[in-house]
């Protein structure tokens, strides 16, 4: 059965890092809402120069925009064999639509990761993290100190939402509007608490297990559904 996974938790929770290697693992498609956001700014696209200064703040695009890339991009056959969403959903709302158009698509239940560091570990990663200004890869923190990316030689940057003042706005706005979510998905047998406070290969692990688990009463949930 096509794995529907959703890593949730805070900016850096290591959801881009851990979820592209999860999804390349499993071979599933990894959509990162905040990735397709910054494309459409870079391109300058309608939605790109709507969301530009919301994203600026460190605020949350409008739900409406959220909810309609996303029916769009699961909608793309790609999508059928599997996906990983970083970053969607980030408020209630969000979540009741994804659930909506899940039924919608039949097939088994959502498996939710919800990655957990605490705060000021969050602060200091986002405070020196580094990102490829033409690929946007993150620029690995354990790797050596370089300009370059190391995956298509581009530069690497700040994020200018990973300044200070943004950053305390968007954990504030997480703890507010995101964070809610853990109470929506907590009762459900395929939700995951992962401790993101580790050594990445022992996150990495331990989010495998854990999503193997899941799954596996994933399986059984969608399986009692049909029956
Ligand atoms: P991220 O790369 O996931 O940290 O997202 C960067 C920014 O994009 C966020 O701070 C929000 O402004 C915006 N964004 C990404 N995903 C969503 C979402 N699901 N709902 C609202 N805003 C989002």
């Amino acid at each position: 059965m096509a794995l529907r996974v959703i890593m949730m938790g805070p900016p850096g929770a290591g959801k881009g890092t851990q979820g592209a290697r999860l999804a390349r693992e499993r071979g599933l498609v990894r959509i990162s809402t905040g990735e397709i956001l910054r494309d459409a700014i870079r391109e300058e696209s309608a939605t790109g120069e709507r969301v530009k200064a919301v994203i600026g703040r460190g605020e949350l695009v409008d739900d409406d925009t959220m909810i309609g890339i996303v029916r769009e991009r699961l909608a793309a056959p790609d999508a059928k064999q599997g996906f990983l969403l970083d970053g969607f959903p980030r408020t209630v709302p969000q979540a009741e639509a994804l659930d909506r158009m899940m039924a919608e698509d039949g097939g088994g239940p959502l498996l939710v990761l919800d990655v957990r560091v605490p705060f000021q570990e969050l602060v200091r990663r986002l405070g020196t993290r580094r990102v490829c200004e033409m690929c946007g890869t993150n620029a690995d923190p354990f790797g050596p100190l370089t300009t370059v990316c190391g995956h298509c030689g581009g530069r690497l940057s700040q994020r200018t939402d990973d300044n200070r003042d943004v950053v305390s706005e968007r954990l504030k706005v997480y703890e507010q509007q995101t964070f809610p979510l853990v109470e929506y998905y907590k009762s459900r047998p395929t939700f995951r608490v992962v401790n993101g406070n580790q050594p990445p290969e022992q996150v990495a692990f331990e989010m495998n297990t854990l999503l193997e688990d899941a799954a596996v009463v994933g399986a059984q949930v969608g399986r009692a559904r049909l029956s």
